[in-house]
């Protein structure tokens, strides 16, 4: 993971001459593609589009860890706007696994760095030793609802040694993009089956 400071757009990669972000340039920021649809299963700020759509790209492939202290304000501001008036008690934070072997591979999993971005805004706390990516599952971009869903199926579990942490919480499940929902709604499935109480999905962006 990078923490290199930016003078370039996060999203264009322009050099940023004037601008009240320090993130995005101008022409980016006017173009931020602002999800303003009210959404009843799953939060995100954002529609996946560009310019949200290559800085997703970027803080998965590129680790560009600057991205998601870029995205996290917009992320936090969703979950006091939309989640926080739901919930009876402050939630934990759990990101989407990676496989062992891919977070290996990679160095890091882009929705933990971000969990732990906005959850400094909001004082929440991340786990990251509760649920786990038993199986490596296989990119899902092509694949039809009922396969994605098969190809999940236990794809997660949970640490039963760790289990206790969950029962009776709220858990916010933090995810970089909301496509079919086929993933958040396993890692929901197997919290809810280990005794946490309401599940809340945020995302950065969502496929309409
Ligand atoms: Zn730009």
């Amino acid at each position: 993971m990078n923490w290199f400071p930016n003078y370039t757009c996060m999203a264009c990669g322009d050099e940023i001459q004037t601008s009240t972000n320090v993130y995005l340039c101008p022409k980016c920021m006017s173009n931020l593609p602002i999800m303003f649809e009210t959404q009843t299963t799953h939060y995100s700020p954002f529609v996946y589009k560009e310019p949200i759509r290559n800085m997703i790209l970027s803080l998965k492939y590129n680790s560009n860890g600057y991205i998601a202290k870029a995205l996290a304000p917009y992320i936090a501001a969703v979950y006091l706007k939309q989640i926080k008036p739901k919930c009876d008690q402050p939630p934990l934070i759990i990101p989407v696994p990676l496989h062992r072997s891919r977070q290996r591979e990679r160095g890091y999993n882009q929705s933990e760095v971000l969990a732990k971005e906005v959850a400094d805004y909001l004082n929440l706390p991340v786990l990251t030793n509760v649920l786990i990516r038993n199986k490596k599952t296989i990119i899902q971009k092509h694949m039809d609802t009922a396969t994605r869903m098969k190809n999940m199926q236990g794809a997660f579990i949970i640490d039963q040694s760790e289990k206790s942490r969950i029962f009776n919480q709220n858990i916010l499940i933090l995810d970089d993009v909301y496509t079919t929902g086929t993933t958040t709604n396993e890692c929901a499935t197997v919290l809810r089956a280990n005794g946490a109480r309401n599940i809340f999905i945020l995302t950065i962006a969502s496929v309409l």
